[in-house]
């Protein structure tokens, strides 16, 4: 029995010192602790065990006051670990009051154990024998003193209790369970441990438990959660998850279905065979081969609603490749495509209309083009006119009304299988529509609607449509509606006419003022434009009375351009004021050299109405003249009706200041446009010009004669010179000589020349 005993302490010792090797190894936060509860342990289990080996009592005694000293060490460093995983004490540095009482008390405990060693007063130890005489064991028996050594172990033991009891009632359930162990584990050890002080037995055995209770803390500090635990916590987690989880056993039978999964196919048995069949019915549809991990989006019927699910079926195997278990995971992403599609719409529509915004369009329009790649297509512009106005005399609301109405009525009247409807920017619309869904009668229907929109003050809305017929599908569309916007540009103001398709002449037109606007300035500075002169002839002799100076574009590249191809675009890009200027400068440098010369023909310059707005054309020409020293009534201004017609008050006065301060003011172009007599009786004006157009109209008829003889006989009581333009027959000369016409301009006498030409011819016996 001694001997059983004896071996069994050795395996004990043995354990203890292969925990302490480990727990060092491990190296956590708990390394130290479990290290230090397994070393003293073994001294324990080592200072007891040596007992049996001594008969000397001396040593036996030292060997009993190890084990004391160690056994309260042990509930201390117990009491230190429990508290360390249980996190429980966060002053554990603060060594408080009752702790230092306890210290020095467990002080003068041990030195109650050393100095035992030689007087026997706490416990007395005698020798007990074999019947044959040999020595068996020491007994103990204990003297006054040891009362403190047991008041401290139980108060060492009720601390630890405490601090489990608390640890155990402030965890989630699941784990109390390593706790209540380990309580129980002490629970016996305390209580064997303690029942040594009542009863002396010759086999502690409490101290054996040592090696258990130090084992177990080592697996749950060290292994951590138990695989219970573990079990517990991952079917909580896979309850609790956001997604349906279902898993199948390696013969295909479904064994689990968490929450959600319930949820989709139903509880107990229903559920389990609906799971089935619907993994099996997901599988029938894939070749074998890619069952180890499929992904896919399905739709499912859940309590009578559509559900999107992003499913995932995988097997899963274990180290020797063979199929364990596999499971379905099922992730509902309805909300999430509903929120992104809402995202999407928002991002692809105009908020007003409903319509695609510009880049959905142009994307929509690129794809639906690469896709029908047979049928034809057009890309149809619409813009309305003057739509600022609509929100200045009708309020935004009003505006907004329009907008949404030519929304409808373009999406409705042209709808069809691969038509899309954009709303580019504020009332510019684009479509794109199949050739066959379209029809012009539905536009004309859609502008005359349109027309009726706002009926407040007879307004009429004057809504245009450029439409252009997709040759090339590959294009960019933002070209393609580029060209239908052109479109527009060619009929905007007409009122009879607003639709139109487009042709390859207003493309080559845009790309020609493309290139004025692009090459204007090099070319100006280049000395590229040129003045030219045509003689104006005085009626009366047919002599020379002085020219209009016309200007020429003279490229190195493209020859002589005349005027009508880059005058418009340089007025719409906001550039005539500079060839003018330098226009003006030419005229007023060629009368100087003539003046000096003493040649006095005069020049007649022409004044675009945006010289107004983008130059001070009266501070300009007046510096013209102090600058050359030149007078005044030699350079001719010419100013066409347009001008005054834009902003009268304000041109009128500059016009004013020019006459007064010497300029002979022509009015150029007259009956061409909305010729007002208004304009005349306003202005102070000193010379008229016939617009060359009555010449040409109708075979010069006799009604256009009468015509012009009243123009000329108004003009004449208003005491203004008359000049006509494009004087081409002799015919002509004698008709204007008879209606008193003052002055002619024209091909009869001399197309426009170039100055120095005008001079070989005209000022011979001037020049110097
Ligand atoms: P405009 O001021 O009415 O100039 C008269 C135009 O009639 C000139 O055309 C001239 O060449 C042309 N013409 C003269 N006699 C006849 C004729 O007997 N028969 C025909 N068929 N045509 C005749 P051009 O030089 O091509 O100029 C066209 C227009 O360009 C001018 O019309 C004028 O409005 C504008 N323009 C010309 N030079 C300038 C300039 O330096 N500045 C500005 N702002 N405009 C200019
Ligand atoms: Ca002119
Ligand atoms: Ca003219």
């Amino acid at each position: 029995m001694k001997a059983l005993y004896l071996t069994w302490n050795a395996i004990s010792i043995i354990s203890l010192v292969v925990f302490v090797f480990f727990a060092i190894k491990k190296k956590t936060r708990l390394s130290p602790i479990v290290a230090t509860l397994c070393s003293l342990a073994a001294l324990c289990l080592i200072s007891y065990t040596a007992q049996f080996y001594t008969t000397n009592k001396r040593v036996a005694l030292a060997f009993c006051a190890i084990y004391y000293i160690c056994d309260l060490c042990v509930l201390s460093v117990i009491y230190l670990f429990v508290i360390s995983i249980a996190e429980i004490s966060k002053s554990a540095k603060n060594i408080t009051a009752p702790v230092w009482v306890f210290f020095v008390l467990s002080i003068l405990d041990f030195i109650g154990f050393i100095s035992n060693i030689w007087t026997e007063n706490v416990i007395k130890l005698s020798p007990v024998f074999f019947a044959d005489g040999s020595f068996d064991y020491w007994k103990r028996s204990f003297g006054w003193p040891m009362y403190l050594d047991m008041t401290l172990q139980i108060v060492m033991c009720a601390l630890i209790l405490l601090a489990l009891l608390k640890r155990t009632f402030k965890l989630p359930s699941f784990y109390r369970g390593n706790f209540i162990t380990l309580m129980i584990f002490f629970l016996i050890v305390i209580i064997l441990n303690n029942s040594n002080y009542f009863y002396t037995f010759k086999f502690e055995m409490s101290i054996t438990l040592y090696v258990f209770l130090a084992a177990y803390a080592f697996q749950i500090s060290f292994w951590g959660l138990n695989s219970s635990l573990l079990n517990t916590m991952l079917s909580l987690v896979s309850e609790n998850i956001s997604y349906a989880v279902i898993c199948f056993a390696s013969r295909g039978k479904c064994f689990y279905l968490n929450r959600e999964a319930r949820a989709i196919f139903g509880f107990g048995h229903m559920g389990v065979a609906a799971a089935e069949a619907y993994r099996d019915k997901l599988l029938a549809q894939y070749p074998e081969k890619m069952f180890d991990f499929l992904t896919l989006t399905q739709s499912l019927q859940v309590n009578s609603e559509t559900r999107t699910y992003e499913c995932e079926y995988k097997i899963v195997k274990d180290s020797k490749d063979r199929n364990v278990v596999s499971y379905l995971k099922l992730a509902d992403t309805t909300e999430e495509i509903k929120r992104l599609e809402e995202e999407k719409y928002k991002t692809e529509r105009d908020a007003l209309t409903g319509l695609y915004n510009r880049s959905a369009f142009f994307k929509k329009a690129t794809e639906i083009l690469r896709v029908n790649k047979s049928a034809d297509f057009l890309l149809i512009a619409t813009d309305i006119m003057d739509f600022k106005i609509v929100n200045n005399l009708f309020g935004e609301e009003a505006g907004n009304e329009v907008l949404k109405l030519q929304a409808a009525l373009l999406s409705s009247s042209l709808n069809g299988p691969n038509s899309i409807f954009g709303r580019l920017t504020a009332d510019k619309f684009a479509a794109l529509v199949p050739k066959n869904s379209f029809k012009i009668s539905a536009i004309e229907q859609n502008n005359a609607t349109l027309q009726q929109a706002v009926t407040k003050y007879n307004y009429k809305l004057q809504n245009y449509t450029g439409i252009y017929e997709i040759s090339d599908k590959f294009e960019n569309p933002k070209f393609m509606y580029d060209k239908a916007a052109m479109t527009i540009e060619n009929i905007r103001g007409n009122l009879e006419n607003t639709i139109a398709f487009y042709d390859s002449s207003i493309m080559d037109k845009q790309i020609h003022d493309k290139r004025v606007v692009s090459e204007f300035d090099e070319a100006l500075s280049n000395g590229e434009f040129v003045m030219y002169l045509q003689p104006q002839i005085n009626a009366a002799d047919e002599k020379i009375l002085g020219a209009e100076a016309l200007v020429r574009w003279i490229s190195p590249e493209r020859g002589i351009i005349p005027p009508i191809e880059f005058i418009p675009v340089l007025e719409k890009s906001g550039l005539i004021h500079k060839l003018d200027q330098y226009m003006w400068e030419e005229a007023a440098k060629k009368l100087a050299e003539w003046k000096a010369a003493n040649n006095d023909m005069y020049i007649s310059i022409n004044i675009s109405a945006k010289d107004f707005y983008y130059c001070d054309v009266y501070n300009f020409l007046t510096g013209l003249v102090e600058k050359y020293k030149i007078q005044p009534q030699k350079l001719n201004i010419e100013i066409t009706e347009t001008v005054l017609m834009q902003d009268i008050s304000a041109h009128r006065q500059v016009i004013q200041k020019l006459n007064d301060y010497g300029f002979t003011i022509e009015m150029d172009d007259f009956g061409s446009g909305y010729s007002s007599l208004n304009t005349l009786k306003n202005l102070e004006m000193n010379t008229l010009k016939i617009d060359m157009g009555f010449l040409r109209e109708a075979n010069f008829s006799q009604k256009i004669k009468d015509i012009i003889s009243s123009i000329i006989s108004m003009s004449k009581t208003l005491g203004m010179t008359v000049i006509t333009e494009g004087v081409e027959t002799e015919d002509q000369v004698k008709f204007l000589k008879n209606a008193n016409c003052d002055i002619f301009q024209g091909y009869f006498f001399s197309k426009p020349v170039s100055v120095s030409d005008f001079e070989k011819k005209y000022c011979e016996g001037a020049a110097k």
